[in-house]
Formats: C-alpha cells, sequence, structure tokens
C-alpha cells in the first residue's frame, strides 16, 4: 500500500483534488482507501458528507477521523463476521436483523410483530401476557432493569458464522442448540478443531482437514515464540502472494 497525505488550509481544494484522484485511481483499476483528519471533533453532517463524496468517487474505504474519534464508511453492506474481525469488545449489540446466528430479543409494536419471532429468539419485549414457547421470556416495554439483566444472562461469543458445514449442520442450527442447552461450543468443528480458514482476494478457498491441521501446527509451532502469543486465542495471518 502507498500512502500520500494532502494538507493546507480550509478552502485551498484538497477535498476536490481528492475526489478526482479517487476517480482517476479507480479508473485504473487501482482500490484505494481515503481517511479526512480533522484537528476537532467530527461534525457529522458535515464531515460524513466529505465521507461520502470519497464514497460516491469510488473510495472502497473512506475514514473520518476527528480528535476524539474514527469513523470508518465501508460502501458495502458487510458480513458479522467481517464485522467481528474489526472489533473486540465485551458485548457487541447489534440493531436490526443481520441473518448472523446469536440470542435475540423481539420488540413488539404493541403486540405487532409476534410473527418474526423464531429459534434464536430469547425474550420478547412488548405488551403481551403469555407466549406458547415457555422458553421466550416476556419483558414489558421500559423494564429495563429486567432487559439489561436478559442481556447479561443470555449475550452470547460468536459462532464462526460462515457456515462451513464441518458439524454436518450450520451455525445457526448450532446457536440454537447452544442456546437450547443441547450444545456447547465444543460441538462446533471449526472452534474445536481450531481448523484453517483460507481466503484469497476475500474468497474462501477450500482445504481438506489433514492440510488445516499441518498448516495451524507449523504455525502455531513458529508462532508460539512471539512476544504476546502466551495465550490461547483467534489468530489471523495476512500475506500477500504477488511478490
Ligand atoms: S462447524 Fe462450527 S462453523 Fe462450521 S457450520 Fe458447524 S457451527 Fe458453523
Amino acid at each position: 500500500m502507498k500512502l500520500i497525505e494532502f494538507f493546507g488550509p480550509s478552502n485551498s481544494g484538497k477535498t476536490l483534488a481528492m475526489i478526482e484522484i479517487v476517480k482517476r485511481l479507480k479508473k485504473q483499476g487501482y482500490s484505494v482507501a481515503t481517511v479526512k483528519s480533522t484537528p476537532h471533533r467530527l461534525d457529522y453532517e458535515k464531515d460524513s458528507k466529505d465521507s461520502m463524496k470519497y464514497v460516491k468517487a469510488g473510495s472502497n474505504l473512506s475514514v473520518a477521523m476527528g480528535n476524539e474519534e474514527t469513523v470508518f464508511h465501508f460502501p458495502r453492506r458487510m458480513k458479522l463476521y467481517e464485522i467481528l474481525d474489526h472489533v473486540n469488545y465485551d458485548f457487541l449489540l447489534v440493531e436490526g436483523q443481520t441473518g448472523f446466528p446469536m440470542p435475540k430479543i423481539l420488540f413488539l409494536n404493541k403486540s405487532e410483530g409476534i410473527e418474526r419471532l423464531d429459534d434464536l429468539t430469547i425474550a420478547v419485549v412488548g405488551e403481551i401476557e403469555k407466549l406458547e414457547s415457555k422458553d421466550v421470556q416476556i419483558i414489558h416495554p421500559g423494564d429495563y432493569a429486567t432487559l439489561y439483566n436478559t442481556v447479561l444472562l443470555s449475550a452470547l461469543p460468536p459462532l464462526p458464522g460462515d457456515d462451513c458445514g464441518h458439524c454436518g449442520s450450520d451455525c445457526t442450527t448450532m446457536m440454537i442448540g447452544i442456546i437450547k442447552g443441547e450444545k456447547t461450543y465444543k460441538n462446533c468443528v471449526k472452534l474445536s478443531n481450531k481448523s484453517v480458514s483460507v481466503e484469497l482476494d476475500g474468497k474462501k478457498v477450500p482445504i481438506l482437514p489433514f492440510i488445516s491441521s499441518i498448516v495451524r501446527d507449523v504455525n502455531a509451532g513458529i508462532l508460539k515464540n512471539l512476544k504476546g502469543m502466551d495465550k490461547q486465542g483467534h489468530v489471523k495471518i495476512e500475506f500477500d502472494l504477488r511478490n
């Protein structure tokens, strides 16, 4: 990756120039990311407009940096498991449906929307008295203390989410089993075998289990001597075959 900075006072034409260069680079087939850095707090109205200008020009990633925050704008819908690669917090709260297997809380509009209840739903927030399923908790709207406890008790770590099929099923079925207490994370072959996944330019490449074990064991043997590799965790290695 090559970097270059456009700098100068306000209204000196930096944004317009960046847009023009992005367009030209894209036309030549390059992938481009743009970063807009300001020394003050981000003005979401103005700074996201500039970010959007770069996106419209073709920028694959547009980042806005203020003195207290950084906003990444990917002009595409990412899979939740891609987002998980970028975040590592105690809790990830998702608003809206992603299709990613995780415990879900269904919010009703009065009693409307109950048909959306599915096997991943662990609680319903709405003005209803009872449900057919006893496993689903009912929480009254505004009862945030109960909702908070439910989140604390029911939020779960993610499965890989890419439906590799090594367990003979898919991640959603596995998550439903975990929620019901019929399965554990050890039943996920990918997690328990600690298998290796290979991608070339973002596309998954099939890998046989015994090759996966060799790649994993060789790399684990080399990496374990590095500083900071003294505990168990998810390891991601990326490299470029182009040169
Ligand atoms: S083995 Fe794990 S990652 Fe693969 S489909 Fe089953 S639950 Fe999902």
